[in-house]
């Protein structure tokens, strides 16, 4: 065996790859990572930097190089093969949709490659792209092994009631579902929150995962019990560039506007959240540093809206114990959560200043009803380590 494990997380636009050191005790250690950016653009660019954030590159790829996602994976592979010795001894990837069975990642082989595929229709944006870095590899490097973690996993632990919609009987057993998203970065925190954090790990905890995507889970003793997202990675609390809750209402009103399914989605998607309120952009700092009324609009419905989210997980849990704030935005935007909190200050949440300037990780005042949190989140290496394992236990 090799000594690395290759973690990709394949999207429409880029593909971020990670590679991972394997230690004599199974430890992993983070050697570099990168991305190809800019994937079906005129100027797709490829960047690298090793652990301690030195260039390794950063140039442009001829446009033709990085067509589509499988031009851009092949870029990954020949320049990773340029800096490793040998190959790595298994890839990791990130996929969005494990369906409603999957609640663990699994080795690809012929039939699973079949039954992810066949789960494209319900994230036609995203799981498309993660599969075609699957079968890149498999062509490729047919002896890798490699491995499929899914961000709904971790969801699986939820009710019955928890995966419902109001709606009739047949949409459920036809997979309309709450399959939740962000699974990896919360199966992290409950992680670390074990490791970290143990007086707060086994209680009733909601994590707020804040980056471009933006939803919070509610987890008990480190299971998640439910989750703002559902169906599709559109639900719940506002985004970047999607709106989050929405009245299906103003769906069918677009449609009736003569608005086709591609337009919806792209709105949907890519022009919505932060970015369509502020008229400015889906960058929380640029929004921070701006004077503009669409800005201040934008920050003041986002914290609201997360607030609200967050209260509503506790009817999950019959009540919250801790509050972890995550990912971009929640690891690193104090006035953010100091907003956010300010919306919950009715549940007894209060915020320390200093604490929630250093970014905590304990940030919530002494008399806070509930304790909250900041834990910065890796869902790459939650990636890695369920790969090594796969591959170990084989
Ligand atoms: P992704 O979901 O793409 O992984 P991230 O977790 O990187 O996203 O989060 C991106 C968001 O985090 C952006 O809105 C960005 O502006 C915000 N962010 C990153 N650093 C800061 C910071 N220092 N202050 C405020 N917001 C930040």
């Amino acid at each position: 065996m090799t000594d690395t494990i290759l973690v990709i997380n394949a999207g429409s636009s880029s593909i971020k790859f990670y590679l991972y050191d394997i230690g004599t005790g199974g430890d992993l250690a983070a050697r570099m990572g990168g991305q190809v950016e800019g994937i079906g653009t005129l100027r797709p660019r490829l960047r690298a930097r090793d652990a301690q954030g030195n260039i390794m590159a950063e140039r442009d790829i001829a446009p033709g190089h990085a067509a589509d996602v499988p031009n851009a994976q092949d870029v990954v592979g020949t320049w990773l093969s340029g800096h490793l010795n040998g190959m790595p001894a298994a890839v990791g990837h990130r996929v969005v949709h494990g369906g409603p069975d999957l609640d663990a990642p699994v080795l690809v082989d012929d039939q699973t490659l079949e039954q992810l595929a066949a789960l494209s229709p319900l994230a036609p944006l995203h799981q498309p792209n993660n599969l075609a870095a699957i079968r890149v590899i498999r062509e490729r490097r047919p002896a890798i092994p490699q491995v499929a973690c899914f961000d709904t996993a971790f969801h699986r632990s939820h009710g019955p009631l928890a995966d419902r919609y109001a709606l009739p009987e047949r949409l459920y057993q036809q997979g309309v579902r709450r399959y939740g998203f962000h699974g990896l970065s919360y199966e992290y925190i409950a992680q670390r929150l074990r490791r970290a954090l143990p007086e707060i790990a086994g209680g009733k905890v909601v994590a707020a995962h804040l980056g471009n995507g933006v939803s919070a889970c509610a987890m008990v003793d480190g299971k998640s019990v439910d989750s703002t997202m559902g169906f599709s990675a559109l639900e719940g609390l506002p985004m970047g560039t999607r709106p989050g809750r929405l009245d299906a209402g103003i769906v069918l009103w677009m449609m009736q506007q003569g608005m086709a399914h591609d337009d919806i989605a792209h709105l949907l998607y890519h022009d919505c959240g932060l970015k369509g309120l502020s008229g400015l952009g889906n960058d929380m700092r640029e929004l921070q540093a701006s004077d503009t009324p669409g800005a201040r609009l934008a920050l003041d419905y986002f914290a609201w809206r997360v607030a609200e989210g967050i209260a509503g997980l506790g009817c999950a849990m019959n009540g919250m114990d801790a509050l972890v704030f995550t990912a971009g935005i929640g690891e690193n935007a104090p006035a953010m959560r100091q907003a956010i909190a300010d919306r919950l200050a009715w549940l007894g949440v209060r915020l320390d200043n200093e604490r929630n300037a250093r970014h905590g990780p304990r940030i919530s005042a002494d008399d806070s009803q509930i304790g909250v949190y900041v834990v910065r989140t890796n869902e790459e290496l939650v990636i890695a380590q369920h790969t090594l394992n796969l591959v170990r236990a084989r």
